[in-house]
C-alpha cells in the first residue's frame, strides 16, 4: 500500500487532503506541531477507509525535527510514496512595521520547511526510483500582496524549489508539483472580518471563496497516474482570482 506524509495536516487544507488520499486507499502519515483533541478523531475517520494513519509531531522549521519524523514515518510504515508539504503560516504586516522576527518565522516555516522535510524525504523516493511531491504554494506568491512581503517571498521561493527539483529528479521518475490556492475558507483566513470576505469574494470571477476540498481535489489528481506526465507545474486554484 502507498503511503503519502502531509505536513501540518491536523486541520485545513491539510487535513482534507489527507482524508481525500486516506479514500483512496493511500496509508497516511500526518505531520502536527501542537497537540489537540482533534487527532484521536482525525485518526479514526481516516482509519474508517480501511489504511493505516499515523501521527508524527515535529516542527518543520527544524531540520533535525524533520529528520526523525521522516524516519519515523519510515520504520512504522515502510515507504514514503507521496510528500504533502502543506504546513504554513502567516504574519501580516507592511513592511514598514514588520520585525525581522516575523520575516523570520515565515520563510523559517513555509520555504525552509519545505526544504527540510523534503531533504529527508528525497533519498528515499530517489533509493525506489519514484515518488511524487506536492508542495503548496499561494497565489500571493506569483501576484505578490501588500501586508504580506514574507509571505509572498516563501511562496515564491515554494515555486523556484518546485520547478528547480523537478528538474533534478524527474528521471528518477520522481514529479515535483506546486498548488497555488487563492482565498480558501479555513483558520488562515477565519481571521479576516466578514466584509473583506465579501469584498474579497466580489472580486473572484467565481465569487466564492474556495474551499479546502478545491485544493485536495487538486492534490489528489497530481499523485495519481492520471496526471504522469505532468511535473514542475503549478496549478492555481482560485476561482479565477489571477489570469
Ligand atoms: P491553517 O492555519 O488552517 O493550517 C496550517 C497548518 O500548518 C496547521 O495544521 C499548523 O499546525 C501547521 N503548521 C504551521 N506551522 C507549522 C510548523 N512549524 N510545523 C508543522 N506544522 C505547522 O492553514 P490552511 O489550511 O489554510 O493552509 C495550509 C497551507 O495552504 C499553508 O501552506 C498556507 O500557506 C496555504 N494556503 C492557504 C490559503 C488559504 O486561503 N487558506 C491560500 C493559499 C495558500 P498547528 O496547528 O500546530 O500550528
Amino acid at each position: 500500500m502507498s503511503v503519502a506524509l502531509i505536513t501540518g495536516g491536523t486541520r485545513g487544507i491539510g487535513k482534507e487532503i489527507a482524508l481525500k488520499l486516506s479514500r483512496e486507499g493511500f496509508n497516511i502519515a500526518i505531520n502536527y506541531r501542537r497537540e489537540s483533541d482533534e487527532l484521536k478523531c482525525l485518526k479514526e475517520e481516516i482509519e474508517n477507509s480501511n489504511v493505516k494513519c499515523l501521527f508524527v509531531q515535529g516542527d518543520v522549521s527544524s531540520f533535525e525535527d524533520c529528520e526523525r519524523f521522516v524516519k519515523k514515518t519510515v520504520d512504522e510504515l515502510g515507504q514514503i510514496d507521496v510528500l504533502v508539504n502543506n504546513a504554513g503560516i502567516t504574519r501580516d504586516m507592511l513592511l514598514m512595521r514588520m520585525k525581522k522576527d516575523d520575516f523570520e518565522q515565515v520563510i523559517d516555516t513555509n520555504l525552509v520547511g519545505t526544504f527540510n522535510v523534503t531533504k529527508n524525504v528525497i533519498s528515499y523516493m530517489m533509493k525506489a526510483r519514484k515518488g511524487n511531491i506536492v508542495n503548496i504554494s499561494s497565489v500571493v506568491g506569483i501576484s505578490g500582496n501588500a501586508g504580506q512581503t514574507n509571505y509572498s517571498a516563501s511562496k515564491a521561493g515554494i515555486i523556484g524549489f518546485t520547478k528547480s527539483l523537478a528538474k533534478e529528479v524527474a528521471s528518477r521518475n520522481i514529479r515535483v508539483n506546486a498548488v497555488a490556492p487563492g482565498f480558501i475558507e479555513t483558520s488562515m483566513t477565519d481571521v479576516l472580518k466578514d466584509e473583506v470576505k465579501e469584498e474579497i469574494s466580489k472580486n473572484i470571477p467565481l465569487k466564492r471563496m474556495g474551499k479546502a476540498e478545491d485544493v485536495a481535489n487538486v492534490v489528489k489528481f497530481l499523485v495519481s497516474e492520471e496526471s504522469s506526465y505532468i511535473t514542475g507545474q503549478v496549478i492555481n486554484v482560485d476561482g479565477g482570482m489571477l489570469m
